[in-house]
């Protein structure tokens, strides 16, 4: 069998956008590469679930003919992205990756959907991912995981770890993916890519297939900070149709990019370090705390006692709402159906078929932290836990404008190595979900290459709605790591 690389960077999406507008590419030309990559790379990397070539060329072809027109629908207008399998796609199988879902053709778009497809951009296809969204390396997938781009004998993290492996593939040139504790940050931190996950309430959570409601985010996986910046303002904004929708205003993600840190207060929080971290992992976050210090930023440590307990919190919280959101899936309305006598027979049975271990797991520690007699001990400590977070990150906002740590506590592990062990999985998302918990924004950037040459992300965390200065420090951060390296993919004949 013969290995050759597959050679060219693929353009960032404010870079493709300058190309499109001058005439030098189209977006039907734009398509035709991504699908290339895809072609020759998904025998090793399985991102797609679904490739929707006919919608694509669709949208590729309005794309085109608007802008000859002169209509110009905004900066995602021709780019082609790839969505997580878990956001709702009209006459598109959304699966969620559960064999429950399997055949699910939805009726209706989810709303970021219909902004990505007002915006212009070209939906490539769907992404694979821990089976609805639970797992952090994609191994939780009913259809098969996913590989890292960087060492295919590694996961690209998770949930969204089909999205991330397309991005950093270049079989798309940016991602939707979604983020309960984590699942944006750290499969971009394991794949060398920007992630973000918004304050809460600021994506619409309209038509996607809800995890955990109260944690539940939409969010952009992209090569550069400025490309995560441009989706997010093409998806976010008020939307009626979610009850937890933020009326606004909104942030300017944008407003202060390049501006530097001088005369900004970061924090770094203390409990994100030590035993459990890949030494490598603390010394690119401590080399650039340096940096922003000599970038001019004032740097204090702050102390959040309750993100100790953060994990343990997540892990009632977000099985509970688990437990409420997925009985729906009964084998009645859509999906798969299993046989049985009686209504009862024919759910039980198609439940049994159609979860995965890890599902049902979540199931029936959710139903029992909410059953009578244990709620107030289990599920109500939770959430008193929640507010305790939410007072920690307060003080700590008293005397910072953003918090810094790792995304992850190591760089991409084997495939395998966490399978079975839940717990060793759980705690690769001890970084990322106390910001869930409290509904902030939080990004990853890539800053430096770790162990076995993979790369390392770089957490910044900002208050509620504080998107312009988590951007504007995200922003210092890929200037000062001057991040360039990527993946070297192999492509391997059929
Ligand atoms: N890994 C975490 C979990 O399994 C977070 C998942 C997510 O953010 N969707 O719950």
């Amino acid at each position: 069998m013969s290995v050759s690389r597959v050679a060219g960077d693929p353009p960032t999406i404010a870079e493709a956008g300058r190309r499109l507008r001058s005439g030098e590419t189209s977006a039907a030309e734009l398509l035709a590469q991504v699908l290339d990559r895809a072609h020759r790379t998904e025998a090793q990397l399985h991102a797609y679930l679904t490739v929707d070539r006919e919608g694509a060329a669709g949208a590729a072809a309005q794309a085109d003919a608007d802008l000859a027109d002169g209509i110009d629908h905004g900066p995602l207008h021709g780019i082609p992205v790839a969505l997580k399998d878990n956001m709702c796609t009209r006459g598109v199988e959304t699966t969620a990756a559960s064999q429950i879902l399997s055949g699910y053709v939805p009726p209706y778009d989810a709303t970021v959907v219909r902004k990505l497809r007002q915006g212009g951009a070209v939906m490539v296809g769907k992404t694979n991912l821990d089976e609805f969204a639970m797992g952090s390396s994609t191994e939780n997938s009913a259809y098969g995981p996913s590989y890292n781009p960087w060492d295919i004998g590694r996961v690209p993290g998770g949930s969204s770890g089909g999205s991330a492996a397309a991005v950093a593939a270049g079989s798309a040139l940016a991602a939707l993916g979604s983020d309960t504790g984590g699942s944006i940050r750290q499969p971009a931190s394991l794949t060398g890519l920007v992630g973000l996950k918004p304050t809460y309430g600021t994506v619409s959570r309209y038509g996607l297939i809800a995890f955990a409601s109260s944690l539940d985010q939409i969010g952009p996986l992209t090569r550069t900070v400025e490309d995560a910046a441009l989706l997010l303002e093409t998806v976010w904004g008020h939307d009626p149709l979610d009850s937890t929708s933020h009326a606004g205003p909104y942030p300017e993600p944008r407003s202060r990019l390049g501006q530097g840190v001088e005369g900004l207060r970061v924090g770094v929080v203390a409990e994100l370090s030590g035993e459990g971290y890949e030494p490598a992992v603390e010394r690119a976050v401590t080399e650039m705390v340096e940096a922003l210090a000599d970038a001019g930023a004032g740097i204090v440590e702050v102390s959040l006692p309750t993100f100790e307990i953060a994990l343990s919190a997540y892990y009632l919280i977000a099985p509970a709402e688990a437990s409420a959101n997925l009985a729906r899936f009964d084998g009645i309305r859509y999906g798969h159906r299993g046989d049985g006598e009686t209504s009862e027979a024919l759910m039980a049975r198609t439940r049994a078929e159609g979860f995965g271990p890890e599902v049902t797991r979540r199931i029936l520690l959710g139903t029992y932290a909410l059953s009578a007699g244990y709620y107030d001990a289990f599920y109500g400590q939770a959430q008193r836990v929640r507010a305790a977070i939410q007072d920690d990150f307060a003080a700590a906002y008293e005397k910072a404008d953003v918090l810094v740590s790792p995304t992850s506590p190591t760089v991409a592990f084997p495939v395998g190595a966490r399978v079975d062990d839940p717990l060793a999985m759980y705690l690769s998302d001890i970084c990322t979900i106390p910001s869930n918990l409290a509904g902030h924004p939080a990004i990853s950037v890539p800053v430096a290459l770790g162990d076995a040459g993979l790369p390392i992300g770089f957490q910044v965390m900002a208050p509620p709605l504080g998107e312009t200065v988590m951007f504007q420090v995200a922003d210092a951060v890929e200037r000062l790591a001057g991040f360039t390296a990527a993946p070297v993919l192999r492509e391997v004949p059929a």
